[in-house]
């Protein structure tokens, strides 16, 4: 069985593409530091313990499994704490993609695929975001992930490493059958968030901002479900070993919920009160980010079918209420 090693496989969105790649017939290898990631999340193949920056281990674990590509996940991801803590972002995001990217060019590894992100775009004015859309990211986050993508093309050119660079918007939902889903400590994302007001864990959803230039004065996202998110990485896969080459894609739906509409969306699912409070704006949110993209569809063959917000906030309700992970 071929091996792909998956960094963050302990994570959120790493975690699911395990699964995914297992019902695909590849052994997930994941590699994770666990800083912010769940041994018990780890559930589809075996696991290596180990940080993006320590080069002899990554070493080892190539020269162990010998993967046919690697898919890289892990990563620090609050765009609020990059605006604080900026060099966090720059050392674990940059630095130690870096560490891992010459790993994968040293052991002759040929396909990579990155999680890249929409806030690689940043703020603009009414422009539809397509993979050609320029990058100009108003946060460290967006920054850190944008750099590596410049270290991908440089590695391209250079080793032969080809990438398949999927920029997600934004990220819901859980795995159907139960088995995985997120659970980040401290919780930052708005629809986990809002899950743990409904069922009392938090006394409030703090929404971030009502000024902004949207129809409600809340910011706007497109929201992706991670099943669907993850199937599109397998398909980036396939299309790396069938030798199509470096490519760049969206992974969005097209359709912008904002806050609000979200707020709205889950008191109908769950049938329960949001409690909520408005507050400030959060440093280095963009108003809009909705993707205007069917390269995805268009190109692997994604068929985005779970990507619905009712549905979103129903698997994400079931995990929150049934599945939790000790360590
Ligand atoms: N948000 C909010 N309150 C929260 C968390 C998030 O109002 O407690 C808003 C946030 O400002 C953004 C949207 O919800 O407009 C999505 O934020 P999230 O952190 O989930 O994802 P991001 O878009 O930052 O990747």
């Amino acid at each position: 069985m071929e091996h792909v090693l998956v960094t963050g496989g302990a994570g959120y969105i790493g975690s699911h593409a395990c699964k995914a790649l297992k019902k695909d017939g590849f052994t997930p290898v994941t590699y994770d530091s666990l800083v912010t990631g769940w041994k018990d999340s780890v559930k589809f193949g075996p696991f290596e313990q180990g940080d993006l920056l320590d080069r002899a281990r990554l070493d080892e674990v190539f020269a162990t499994y010998k993967p046919v590509a690697v898919m890289h996940f892990a990563a620090l991801s609050q765009v609020g704490e990059s605006m604080k803590e900026p060099g966090l972002y720059w050392r674990n995001n940059v630095m130690g993609s870096l560490s891992l990217i010459e790993a994968a060019a040293a052991s002759g590894v040929k396909n990579f695929v990155f999680s890249s992100t929409c806030a690689t775009y940043g703020e603009q004015d009414n422009v539809v975001l397509d993979e050609s859309s320029v990058q100009k990211p108003i946060n460290s986050y967006g920054a850190s992930k944008r750099a590596v993508e410049d270290i991908l093309a440089n590695f391209g050119e250079a080793y032969g490493l080809q990438h398949v660079i999927f920029r997600y918007f934004n990220v819901a939902g859980a795995d159907p059958e139960g088995e995985i889903g997120e659970h980040h400590r401290p919780e930052t994302h708005l629809i986990p968030i809002m899950l743990e007001a409904i069922d009392g864990t938090r006394p409030a959803l703090t929404i971030f901002g009502t000024d902004y230039e949207t129809p409600d004065g809340t910011c706007i996202r497109d929201y992706v479900h991670v099943c669907d998110l993850v199937d599109a990485h397998v398909l980036g896969l396939k299309w790396l070993m069938d030798g199509k080459g470096s490519r760049v894609f969206n992974l969005g739906t097209g359709d912008g919920f904002s806050v609000r509409e979200v707020i709205e969306q889950s008191r109908a699912v769950t049938n329960k009160a949001v409690p909520y409070e408005e507050g400030p704006r959060r440093a280095g949110d963009c108003t809009k980010l909705v993707s205007g993209s069917t390269r995805a569809e268009v190109e692997l063959g994604w068929t985005p079918d779970r990507s619905n917000m009712n549905q979103m906030i129903e698997d994400a309700w079931n995990w929150h209420r049934t599945g939790h992970y000790d360590g």
